[in-house]
């Protein structure tokens, strides 16, 4: 099913992933740890969904469950308009090619076995989307060129190349099976400074050049998500707290867990750098496996009221496609 650019391309509908934690011989559910609890959201064609909060919020599960490396323990995901949530064997390798990710670790997750070639045509391979070895080659030098890679450097390994290079090499194989939609982990937090802003450029060339293609990019780093996506959600413990355009929740933060966030990021001006006020959160962030009662963040939060402690906020449209879970707001 072809998706028009600006239609959705993935539909998330309160999914939940918890992971039972068991006891004894019997390996008896004594509790669940609540990885992610309730989140929806949309992403369109050709846009860029950045997913962003503190380590643990469970930005990452998201992820892999929409690789379908960990079935949800309830709710609903659709893409490219098809209920995926209980995918019939026969079209798990179907949805898998559209779907591809780019990991945190680019050497972790190539091959050290393979080199840059069979790593990169390794999906043309596994989805047969070519039908002979000269085809095979001339897509490579293909991806190895819309990549910045130099295609005379097919037949290295991975430990010779360096960190961004080894990350434009994960990047054309995420772009060998022509997905629809690519899941950005933390692509760019295992990189140096000086690298970062390349990969981040090149995500957005490719972007750019194919306006069909569709970005979920999960990252800690706030400037990085501000710079890429056109819509921003925030999560902490397991749930979406805030969502907007990516503009808009950057000048009008609304949740006091977005404005703390945002306030530890550096601006360029010294001078109005130096005027911020800044959110020192009180805490670390609870457990998954007990999470606070009402808003979870009402532990952390400086302008929690009583009712903080006993009425869980929804999420709920402030303005256009601004959306935030607050009693206050
Ligand atoms: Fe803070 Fe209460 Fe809003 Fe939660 S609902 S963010 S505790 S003010």
């Amino acid at each position: 099913m072809t998706i028009p650019v600006g239609s959705p391309v993935l539909e998330v509908q309160e999914m939940k992933k918890y992971f039972p934690v068991t006891r004894g011989l019997l390996r008896r559910k004594i509790a669940d740890v609540k990885a992610v609890d309730g989140v929806s959201f949309v992403i369109k064609r050709g846009e860029t969904l950045g997913l962003v909060g503190e380590s643990g919020c469970g930005k990452t599960t998201i992820g892999r469950c929409l690789q379908l490396l960990y079935p949800i323990t309830s709710g609903k995901v659709f893409f490219e308009g098809e209920d995926i949530t209980e995918l019939p064997r026969h079209k798990v390798k179907s949805v898998k090619r559209r779907i591809s990710t780019i990991f945190q670790d680019p050497y972790g997750s190539l091959n050290p076995r393979m080199n840059a070639a069979q790593i990169v045509g390794e999906p043309l391979k596994v989805h047969g989307l070519v039908s002979s070895k000269a085809e095979l080659e001339e897509k490579v030098e293909e991806l190895f060129l819309i990549t910045g890679l130099d295609p005379g450097m097919t037949d290295r390994y991975p430990h010779e190349f360096s960190g961004g290079q080894r990350q434009r090499i994960a990047i054309a194989r995420a772009l060998a099976g022509d997905p629809s939609l690519i899941i950005c982990d933390e692509p760019i937090s295992a990189l140096d400074v000086s690298i970062q802003a390349q990969i981040i450029n090149l995500l957005q060339e490719l972007q750019e050049t194919k306006r069909t293609l569709t970005y979920l990019f999960i990252s800690h780093d706030l400037l990085a998500v501000q710079h890429i996506s056109k819509r921003v959600a925030v999560m902490y413990l397991g749930q979406i707290v805030e969502i907007a355009d990516s503009s808009e929740l950057y000048t009008n933060t609304l949740h006091p867990y977005s404005q703390a966030l945002l306030s530890a990021v550096p601006v360029p001006d010294p001078k109005m750098d130096r005027k911020r006020k800044r959110i020192i959160l009180e805490g670390d962030v609870p457990s998954p496996l007990n999470p606070p009662t009402g808003c979870r963040f009402h532990p952390r939060c400086p302008l929690a009221k009583e009712e903080c402690s006993q009425v869980q906020p929804r999420l709920r449209s402030v303005s256009n496609g601004h959306g935030v879970a607050c009693h206050l707001v």
